[in-house]
């Protein structure tokens, strides 16, 4: 990839697609983090003396909503900075944002509104993709969290101008990376949450190069059904049985360890209230629905985990945001942050409970893109990373 060491950007219009896809109730934005992440790359473009455009998408709105403006993070983005931050409030698309942006001096930061409130920015309009071209000299993607994405943002633009990667960008592919290529063994991967179909590409890849894998979370009860279990009233993907039972015989046939809980904690709704009973995972009555793993459980997966030397981890255990549900989550974040290892974890569920739990700085690497990086680790590279031109055998 073409990165920021390659580009000479005085007196240079940039423009740089963020990632500030940040949660924002009533006006104020609650986790900041991906706005921190963006501050390396911002920052050193200033050094250099260039003019800084910032876009970014925020949600999934419906053409142009109030609710979804970026305008808070301006404020928040200002004070990180200790730096004006100029919002422009004109579709960025318009002839009102090419003006402000042309009227900024070098040295200035500007933010656009929303691209989503643009109806070709998913599509990957490519008349959209030339109008925000037009608006700078210089293209840096940032966003690693949406780098998978074909957008009008992400590659469209970055097919019109001189594109370079920016740092956050660059930390994520390397950090990753490592992931896939030389990783130090014992490597296991845990995976978790709602969904199977999400992990299914990680989990296919990933097989060959680990010495196991833990599965927690909803996704383990699809497992447990393609093996006979019984599984109550939990959360099964029935037309992904077939499948699970596939990745098991393929675990079986490549020799690699796939650890199932043996063991979950069970309640008949999900509430802090509701009454909790600890079944075998294989024998979950109906009625009931397991919603973490269980005592015996957190204590294998803690001891499978033990001789490791890299971990990836993506996908709560259970129920985390409901206590007491969030033990497994809580024991998982507990074991890795006493690893002598490389750990990193991804996911925005798994990362929020990370963070919530206290554990965000004793993992080796937090990456700022859920789906992003599990499609890294499927696939090996991503469009955003293509159209930078791709990874050289140095990079990965
Ligand atoms: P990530 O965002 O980290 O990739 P996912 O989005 O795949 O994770 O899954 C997170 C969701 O899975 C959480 O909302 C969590 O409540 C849910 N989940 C985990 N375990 C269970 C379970 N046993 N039953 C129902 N939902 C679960
Ligand atoms: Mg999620």
């Amino acid at each position: 990839m073409r990165t920021l060491d390659q580009l000479e950007a005085r007196k240079k219009t940039v423009l740089v697609r963020v990632d500030y896809n940040v949660p924002i109730k009533e006006g104020v934005v609650g986790d900041d983090t991906r706005v921190r992440a963006s501050l390396p790359t911002i920052k050193e473009l200033l050094e250099k003396g260039a003019k800084v455009v910032l876009m970014s998408h925020l949600g999934r709105p419906k053409g142009v909503d109030p609710a979804f403006s970026l305008l808070p993070v301006a404020e928040v983005l200002a004070d990180l900075l200790q730096k004006p931050v100029k919002f422009v409030t004109g579709l960025p698309s318009s002839d009102e944002a090419l003006a402000d942006v042309r009227a900024a001096d070098y040295g200035e930061v500007l933010l656009l509104e929303n691209v989503r409130f643009e109806p070709g920015e998913k599509k990957n309009d490519p008349e959209l993709a030339a109008k925000y071209a037009r608006l700078a000299e210089v293209f840096v993607l940032d966003a690693f969290g949406s780098a998978h994405r074909e957008h009008a943002s992400v590659v469209g633009v970055a097919r019109l101008l001189p594109s370079y990667a920016g740092r956050l960008m660059e930390k994520e592919v390397k950090a990753l990376g490592k992931l896939l290529h030389g990783p130090e063994t014992p490597y296991w991967v845990v995976l978790g949450g709602a969904k199977v179909s999400d992990k299914i590409g990680v989990i296919k890849s990933l097989l060959p190069k680990v010495d196991g894998m833990l599965i927690g979370g909803a996704m383990a009860f699809t497992f447990i059904k393609a093996i006979g279990g019984q599984t109550g009233n939990s959360l099964v993907e029935d037309d992904k049985v077939e499948l699970a039972a596939g990745l098991l015989e393929e675990a079986r046939s490549l020799g690699k360890q796939l650890l199932l809980p043996s063991d979950v904690v069970a309640a008949r709704e999900i509430s802090s209230e509701a009454e909790t009973k600890v079944f075998p995972a294989f024998g979950i009555p109906e009625g009931w629905m397991g919603l973490d793993i269980g005592p015996e459980s957190r204590k294998t997966f803690s001891e499978a985990l033990a001789p490791a030397r890299t971990v990836f981890w993506n996908g709560p255990m259970g129920v985390f945001e409901t206590p007491p549900f969030d033990a497994g989550t809580l024991a998982v974040a507990e074991t890795l942050a006493g690893l002598d290892a490389y750990t990193v974890v991804g996911g925005g569920d798994s990362v929020a409970a990370v963070k919530r739990l206290g554990y965000a700085d004793k993992f080796s690497h937090v990456s700022t893109g859920g789906g992003a990086s599990l499609e890294f680790l499927e696939k090996g590279t991503l469009p955003g990373i293509e159209v930078l031109g791709g990874l050289s055998p140095e990079e990965v």
